[in-house]
């Protein structure tokens, strides 16, 4: 039997709204160049998925790209409108880790411009692409002050082969430049940290097995907890591309056409909302 505490709590649902094609996975095999001659997906997967949250209840965050904004402002505008927290994903799904800090500034300012633009609403969020904030560039927490955000949810402390920095903390906190970092959540296995915010592990394991997993974390930590995907995983027939590693087609394309019933269960399973109210004590400081 669960406890009271793990089943009225409320947990922090987020989409990183990007499109197939902008994926780092697949960033030596499409250049930045080639996204205008594709035709975006992004916009049709997300109006679905603000389609599902409404139809469940479900308020959400969405990190959206600035590139989204400009190609599909009517979703972000919807976003909004509808009662859902917006919020930014950077301009071009460029790591932090691979720009320069005059160049990060430049993309999560286009970003945040572009998204109050489509919304009329000021942007306070942001997730780095790729979970790319590491010990290497700490000043992306100095950017986001100065451009009037007040929390980030960018790290992973995960041993991964592509981001995370394991010893980090686990749980919500304000970091010294005045910005509450928020990080994906993880497990706690043989003295390591396992990932279990979402993504492609949500995809390939059964849901029991995600849920066994979830409800472990809520066992062991008085806190949230909060989910993670992209509109792309519930988009079977998105075009397959061709010539990616294939570790990264693996990742990308494990069980997609699952995703929405699992999605639907973990709608149910759990009460959620946007990354602003669920942290709303820790983002006024109490
Ligand atoms: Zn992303």
């Amino acid at each position: 039997m669960k406890d009271a505490k793990t089943q009225t709590r409320i947990h922090a649902m987020t989409v990183d709204v990007e499109d197939y094609f902008h994926v780092s996975a697949f960033d030596g095999v499409i250049s930045t160049d080639e996204w205008s001659g594709i035709e975006p997906r992004v916009g049709k997967n997300t109006h679905r998925l603000i389609d599902l949250f409404n139809e469940h209840g479900v308020k959400a965050t969405f990190f959206t790209l600035g590139w989204v904004a400009k190609h599909c402002p009517d979703v972000v505008k919807r976003i909004v409108d509808e009662g859902h927290e917006l919020a930014s994903h950077g301009t071009n799904h460029r790591r932090n880790t691979t720009m320069t800090r005059e160049q990060v500034f430049a993309d999560i300012k286009e970003s945040k411009d572009l998204l109050e633009q489509a919304a009329g609403k000021a942007i306070k969020g942001y997730r780095a692409p790729s979970f790319s904030v590491n010990t290497s560039n700490e000043w992306v927490y100095e950017i986001l002050k100065e451009l009037g955000f007040t929390y980030s949810s960018s790290t992973y402390p995960i041993e991964h082969d592509l981001y995370g920095v394991p010893e980090w903390p686990r749980f919500a906190y304000t970091r010294k430049e005045g910005i509450v970092e928020i990080p994906i959540p993880t497990m706690r296995n043989n003295d390591k940290n396992k990932g279990i915010g979402g993504g492609g592990y949500f995809r390939l394991y059964p849901y029991w097995l995600s849920k066994r997993r979830i409800e472990a974390y809520l066992r062991s930590n008085d806190q949230p907890y909060n989910f993670y995907f992209h509109p792309w995983e519930i988009d079977a027939d998105q075009p397959r591309v061709q010539n990616a590693p294939f570790k990264s087609k693996l990742r990308h394309y494990v069980n997609l056409h699952v995703m929405e019933k699992k999605l639907t269960k973990l709608m149910q399973d759990y009460r959620w909302s946007s990354m602003e109210e669920v942290y709303a004590d820790v983002l006024a400081g109490k």
